[in-house]
C-alpha cells in the first residue's frame, strides 16, 4: 500500500458536507469580501488563540509583513529569526524593508535559540519573528525575557502552530502579533491561500483592517497607501468548518507521532523532542539522520514518500547569496538541514499508515 505525504482528497472527504454546506451558505449571501463569514471567523479564531483580536488577510507571507509593518518596522531596520525557518519568513519580512537576520536554532527542539538570537542584535535590531517550526512552539520565555531586556518586539511566525501551547498559552498570544497561515496543507487550511494576524493591541488591529483594503478608512476615504490583501468570504467559511475540529486533528497527529517516537526508537533515527513546557501540535515529524538520501530512496522505492524541511537554511540560498552569510554563520541550523527527514503525518493517515511506514524503516536498519 502505498503512503503519500499527504493525502488531500481522504482530508477534505472527511468533511466534504460541512464544506459544501459553508459553501453554499456563502453563494446565497451573493456577498464575497470583507462580510459576514469574514467577521465570524475572526471572532471565533480570537476566542480559539486567547486574544482580542483577529483580521483575516491573503497569506502567511503576507500577515508577517503587514504585521511587521504596522509595527513601523522596514527599511534600515534589521529582523532576526531562526536560519532553518521555511523562506516565506524570510519573505515577509523582507517585503517589510527590513533587512532578515538568521540566528541559530536550539539543538533538541530546532526551534529559534535567544542566545543566539542575543548574538545578533544590534542598534538596528527592531524584531525578532520566532518561528514554532513543525508545531512545536518555541522558548516564549526565554525570547520574551530577551526581548522585554532590548527593547524588541517580537512577531510570532505561527504557520505550523495552530493551536501550539507553550506552558498552556496558545501560540499566536505572546507577541505583539502572531502570524497564521491557512494554505491547505497548513494544521488549519483553506482551500487555497489565507492568512490571519492576531494581535492584543487594538491600534495595531485598526491599522491592519486599513492595510489590508487599500488604506481604507471609510469607504473611498484612505488614510494611507495600504496593500490588497484580504481573506475572502469563502474561505473564512470553510476554515469556519474546520477550526471546530483542529483540536481533534492536532490530537491524532499527536497520537500518530506518539506511534512513531516508540516504534522507531530502536533505530539509529533521531527522534523530534517536545520540550516539557511545550504542546506540540505535530505539523510535521522530522527525524535526524546522517543516511537521509538512503533511507528516502528506500521509503520511495517501496511507494513511501518523504519530504525535507528544509533542506537548506535562508542564510545559505542564493536568493540571499548578495548578504554574504557564509556556511558556519549558524552551524546547528546547518547541521539539522542536512539531516532532517520528515516521515508522512496527517489525521487521515491513522495507525496502520504509521506501522507501515515503520516496518520500511525498521527494514532498511536491519538489513
Ligand atoms: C507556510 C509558511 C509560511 C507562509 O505561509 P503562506 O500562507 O504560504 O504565505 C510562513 N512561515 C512558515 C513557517 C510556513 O510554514
Amino acid at each position: 500500500m502505498a503512503v503519500p505525504f499527504l493525502d488531500m482528497k481522504a482530508h477534505l472527504r472527511s468533511i466534504d458536507n460541512e464544506v459544501q454546506g459553508a459553501i453554499r451558505r456563502v453563494l446565497d449571501s451573493g456577498w464575497l469580501i470583507l462580510g459576514k463569514e469574514v467577521a465570524a471567523f475572526e471572532e471565533e479564531f480570537a476566542a480559539y488563540i486567547g486574544v482580542d483580536h483577529v483580521v483575516g488577510v491573503g497569506s502567511g507571507t503576507d500577515a508577517l509583513h503587514l504585521a511587521l509593518r504596522a509595527a513601523g518596522i522596514g527599511s534600515g531596520d534589521e529582523v532576526i529569526t531562526a536560519a532553518n525557518t521555511c523562506v516565506p519568513t524570510v519573505t515577509g519580512i523582507s517585503a517589510s524593508g527590513a533587512l532578515p537576520v538568521p540566528a541559530d536554532i536550539n539543538e533538541v527542539t530546532m526551534t529559534l535559540s535567544a542566545s543566539s538570537a542575543s548574538e545578533r542584535i544590534n542598534n538596528k535590531t527592531k524584531a525578532i519573528v520566532p518561528v514554532h517550526l513543525y508545531g512545536h512552539p518555541c522558548n516564549m520565555d526565554a525570547l520574551q525575557a530577551l526581548s522585554d531586556q532590548q527593547g524588541l518586539v517580537i512577531i510570532e511566525d505561527c504557520a505550523q502552530a495552530h493551536g501550539a501551547q507553550w506552558k498552556g498559552r496558545k501560540c499566536g498570544s505572546f507577541g505583539l502579533a502572531g502570524a497564521f497561515s491557512f494554505y491547505p496543507s497548513k494544521n488549519l487550511g483553506a482551500l487555497g491561500d489565507g492568512g490571519a494576524i492576531t494581535t492584543n493591541d487594538a491600534a495595531l488591529a485598526k491599522c491592519l483592517r486599513e492595510m489590508r483594503n487599500y488604506g481604507e478608512i471609510k469607504r473611498y476615504y484612505h488614510s494611507s497607501r495600504g496593500y490588497n490583501s484580504r481573506l475572502d468570504e469563502l474561505q473564512a467559511a470553510v476554515l469556519r468548518v474546520k477550526l471546530a475540529h483542529l483540536d481533534a486533528w492536532n490530537a491524532t497527529r499527536r497520537e500518530l507521532a506518539a506511534l512513531y517516537s516508540s516504534a522507531l526508537s530502536s533505530t539509529p533515527l533521531r527522534m523530534p523532542v517536545d520540550a516539557a513546557e511545550a504542546f506540540s501540535v505535530a505539523h510535521l515529524f522530522p527525524v535526524r539522520t546522517t543516511q537521509r538520501e538512503a533511507v528516502m530512496n528506500h521509503l520511495s522505492e517501496r511507494d513511501i514518500q518523504t519530504l525535507i524541511h528544509y533542506p537548506i537554511p535562508f542564510h545559505l540560498q542564493e536568493a540571499f547569496a548578495d548578504l554574504g552569510w557564509e556556511r558556519g554563520t549558524c552551524p546547528v541550523a546547518e547541521t539539522v538541514c542536512d539531516q532532517v527527514l520528515s516521515l508522512p503525518l496527517y489525521p487521515e493517515l491513522g495507525a496502520d499508515g504509521v506501522a507501515e511506514v515503520c516496518e520500511e524503516i525498521l527494514g532498511f536498519f536491519s538489513a
